[in-house]
């Protein structure tokens, strides 16, 4: 490709709204361009990186043995109202409608149309293991788009479905997703790693996130450098000890705390209670009801473990007016001693720990001497609080670390709430009929992209990695003008590459040097051959590998160096 030939509107400046560093290089390389708020244009050359991406994803979902499938974008509601998402996913649905005002949806992700689809033409256990992928546009109402593709409205996700006949079957397949995506995002050349992850409402062991480290991410991940514990923040849990349980000592008192109504006024005097000895009492609205969390003073609630307890992600801290209803006492004087027909959950950290301090549900009082067991109706203990650095790990005792990183890809072993929900069903061996045991898993590939920029430049702008550069060579020749030695040498190693299947980009611009450096360095093609007239008088050119040192071959041998340099 001949550079006057292709679109490459490269910018000396990112627009303000760029924040982060791969945004700014995707637009300032000319790879991108806004329409609006998380909707972008892919340009030539970002286009070509994105197909690479794509190709490495789809062969290795080949390799995998999974099945290339296109469903709509386009999806009736019924089919959400089915699967119960058309309530629970509402804030991210995109809606429109038809001339007949009719509703339809615009596809976030498709378990409900390949589930329908395993519905009728899956009947029999010997259709199965089948996996099911397609690469396609997916819409997300997102309330804060943002960083360019890491966070769209609209962006490009691999999606996959598997149908197993059992939970073991199905433990193979999620497994051979997990391998496929190592190898894919190795291959992208990115430094991706699994994390477990939140399984919200469907629950169960089995989900991992692949990240990407990054300050920039939007997820915290909790590690350890010791047995390589990793968990994404949601779902992290420690080895911190439980709660010092105490002598016994008098029954529950109730005493006046005027005022007094955070956690750290109580531990000021005259009440001097350190926030270990305290219970946190919070209180959410599911299903319009209201739904009690303990946790201890010193700790903080994880909102993201909730979903799996009370059984609907759709939740929220009750209002003020709401705990009053319930409870009878505002903020900061609640308490569940006492309190009956509503749903208390605990958490595990709390289980035995007695001598503590509450909110009496009276303003301006709290109970101490409070046993969590004797004085408290637990429905359920659970895990509620958040992970944070510096704890012990659960596994191996070492200090855990946390981190920011992105999350490029998601395996998840669903089992069979959809498949129960749409009808999913075959025949087993023994003629029973049972759901299809299925798992589901995304690669946000536009957010891959971005990833690779996000991990690999330098102030001159990106470094591909080879194998989802936009052309891996870029030849440079200081002059343009058609019959000049310098010109002709740059068109017969153009030719010569080209032949050999090289991806090569000719900057056959006449502009100066400096410019056309600049350039091939900010849109960061890994190789560039510059022939200028001062070394081919030598009988040299330069190569300069992007990010590594420039040198000079003898211009004959130039074609086997840049050959020689794409295979190592
Ligand atoms: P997030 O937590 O970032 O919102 P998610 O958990 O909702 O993502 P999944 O439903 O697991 O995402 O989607 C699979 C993959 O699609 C994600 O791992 C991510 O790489 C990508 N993805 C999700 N939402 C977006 C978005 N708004 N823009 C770009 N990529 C996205
Ligand atoms: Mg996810």
């Amino acid at each position: 490709m001949r550079w006057t030939q292709t679109f490459i509107p490269t910018l000396k400046e990112a627009p303000a709204d760029a924040e982060i560093l791969s945004h700014k290089l995707l637009l300032r390389a000319g790879l991108l361009r806004k329409l609006a708020s998380g909707v972008y244009t892919f340009l030539p050359v970002g286009l070509r990186a994105l197909r690479k991406v794509e190709q490495i994803v789809r062969e290795e979902m080949n390799r995998s043995g999974a099945i290339e499938v296109l469903m709509p974008a386009l999806q009736p509601p019924e089919i959400w109202r089915q699967s119960g998402r058309y309530e629970t996913a509402s804030a991210v649905l995109f809606k429109v409608r038809d001339s007949a005002n009719r509703e339809w949806v615009l596809s976030p992700t498709a378990e409900e149309v390949i589930t329908l689809m395993a519905a009728s033409e899956m009947n029999s256990y010997r259709q199965m293991p089948k996996n099911f992928y397609q690469v396609s546009v997916k819409f997300r109402d997102e309330i804060r788009p943002r960083f360019g593709l890491m966070r769209a409205r609209e962006f490009i996700m691999k999606d996959a479905y598997s149908f197993d006949v059992s939970d073991d079957a199905a433990q193979v397949s999620y497994q051979k997703m997990y391998d496929a995506y190592t190898r894919i995002f190795a291959r992208c050349g990115l430094k991706a790693f699994p994390v477990e992850a939140d399984t919200g409402v469907i629950g169960g062991k089995f989900s991992h996130e692949f990240m990407v480290p990054a300050e920039t991410g939007e997820n915290e991940v909790v590690y350890c450098e010791g047995c390589g514990y990793a968990a994404n923040l949601e779902k992290a849990t420690s080895g911190i000890p439980k709660t010092a349980a105490r002598e016994i000592g008098a029954v529950m008192e109730k005493f006046a705390t005027p005022g007094a109504i955070t956690i750290e006024a109580l531990t000021k005097a005259p009440y001097s209670v350190s926030a270990n000895r305290q219970i946190k009492t919070l209180v959410y609205t599911a299903d319009s009801k209201p739904v009690i969390f303990l946790i201890r003073g010193d700790d903080q609630l994880n909102e993201a473990k909730l979903a799996g307890i009370i059984g609907t992600p759709i939740f929220r801290a009750a209002t003020a007016e709401e705990i009053f209803a319930a409870l009878g006492a505002h903020p900061g004087s609640l308490g569940a001693a006492g309190v009956k027909d509503i749903s208390i959950f605990a958490d595990e950290r709390l289980r035995g720990a007695n001598d503590m301090t509450t909110g009496a549900n009276e303003d301006g009082f709290h109970f101490r001497n409070v046993s969590i067991e004797r004085d408290i109706t637990v429905t359920k203990w659970w895990d509620l609080r958040t992970v944070t650095a510096g704890e012990p790990c659960a596994k191996c005792g070492k200090s855990l670390k946390m981190r920011r990183a992105i999350e490029v890809g998601h395996v998840f072993k669903l089992g069979t709430k959809y498949s129960e929900k749409m009808g999913a069903l075959f025949l087993d061996e023994s003629g029973a009929r049972k759901p299809c045991v299925m798992g589901c898993y995304g690669i946000g590939v536009t957010r891959t992209l971005q990833a690779v920029i996000e991990q690999s430049n330098d102030q001159d702008g990106i470094i591909w990695p080879l194998a989802v550069a936009p052309y891996q060579v870029c030849i440079t020749p200081l002059g343009v003008a058609p019959d000049s030695p310098v010109m002709q040498l740059a068109e017969k190693i153009y030719a010569e590459l080209t032949e050999r299947g090289v991806e090569v980009i000719l900057d056959d611009r006449d502009d100066r040097p400096g410019v056309k450096f600049k350039d091939a360095d900010l849109v960061g093609f890994p190789l560039r051959v510059a022939i200028g007239e001062k070394s081919l008088v030598k009988g040299e050119v330069e190569i300069k590998p992007r990010g590594g040192a420039l040198f000079t071959v003898a211009a004959a041998e130039a074609v086997a160096r840049v050959l020689a340099l794409l295979k190592a």
